[in-house]
């Protein structure tokens, strides 16, 4: 297996801190130790990475736009070369995140929108009013002079009130593309608003092309682990081809974490990577597509 595909798609948390209360978040349950992202060690993943043509998205159990160095981020991932983005809450989206993402020009964005129905925004985001999120979106599509590169999220809880459907034909009016996702226990630690159900995994899909790396430099086995116990490898130490080494090896063998024997992570059965790694960023572009119809 080409050492690549490990890191094929990353998720690199800037911050695990976060001023929100979203109701599908198990934030309250984390051990890890909170903290922002050390520019030297961002710069050192970022040169790796890009050497290995990742596609990386700012996000993980913080939001990324709290971290105070904003300005040497946006430095680093401009002369980077890589393809980067972020992913935030809708009511993360003010004016002042607006130009901090104007500031960091990433070539994608991803809004978590979980649902349309204002009550229920409301309650899923405990005092956020629905109207006023979906008029920073427009400032947002406004700032950037189209919609391209921002899509939409919907994570749809248990109770949620509208339609696949309508949600769909919603975002599409709005010219913005949508995902639409069932909202599982992120490795247990959710229990309310879940719809998915649980099971073994014993070759991870979503392991086997995407990581996960803390705001520490701890690669760990996904993002659900709010403890640390899976950590793979310290890339303050490790080169990140051996890191993708130690993480061929262990799809070989089996997913060793309890994490895993109980996940209802839907891209977890994504399918293992049957074909030469992807060259060029059309060809990249494309098999994520279609990783993601899988999920
Ligand atoms: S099986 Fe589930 S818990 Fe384990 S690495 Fe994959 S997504 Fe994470």
């Amino acid at each position: 297996m080409d050492k690549r595909w490990p890191f094929f798609t990353v998720d690199l948390e800037l911050t695990n801190i976060c001023e929100q209360n979203c109701s599908f978040c198990p934030r309250e349950k984390i051990t890890r130790p909170s903290g922002f992202i050390d520019m030297q060690l961002l710069a050192d993943i970022l040169r790796q990475l890009a050497a290995m043509g990742s596609r990386v998205t700012f996000c993980g159990m913080g939001n990324p736009m709290l971290h105070p160095q904003w300005h040497e981020i946006s430095d680093i991932c401009h002369n980077s070369g890589l393809k980067y983005g972020l992913t935030i809450q809708a009511p993360a989206l003010d004016a002042q995140n607006i130009a901090r993402i104007s500031m960091l020009a990433p070539s994608f964005i991803e809004i978590s929108f979980p649902t349309i129905d204002s009550g229920h925004f409301s309650q899923i985001y405990p005092g956020q009013d629905i109207e006023l999120c979906l008029r920073a979106l427009d400032d947002l599509v406004s700032m950037r002079g189209s919609a391209r590169g921002i899509s939409v999220i919907a994570v749809r809880t248990a109770d949620e009130p509208v339609s696949a459907e309508a949600t769909s034909v919603f975002w599409q009016n709005r010219g913005l593309s949508l995902r639409q996702q069932q909202c599982h226990s992120r490795g247990s630690n959710l229990t309310k608003n879940v719809v998915t159900r649980r099971r073994a995994i014993e070759a991870c899909g979503l392991f086997a092309t995407h990581s996960f790396i803390t705001w520490q430099g701890r690669l760990l086995a996904c993002c659900h682990d709010l403890n640390g116990a899976s950590e793979i490898a310290d890339l303050n130490q490790v080169l990140l081809t051996e890191a993708a080494q130690t993480k061929i090896e262990i799809l070989q063998h089996g997913m060793p974490w309890p994490l895993c024997s109980k996940c209802d992570e839907p891209a977890a059965t994504r399918p293992l990577p049957d074909r030469a790694y992807p060259e060029t960023a059309k060809a990249q572009s494309r098999y994520l597509k279609r990783l993601c119809a899988s999920d």
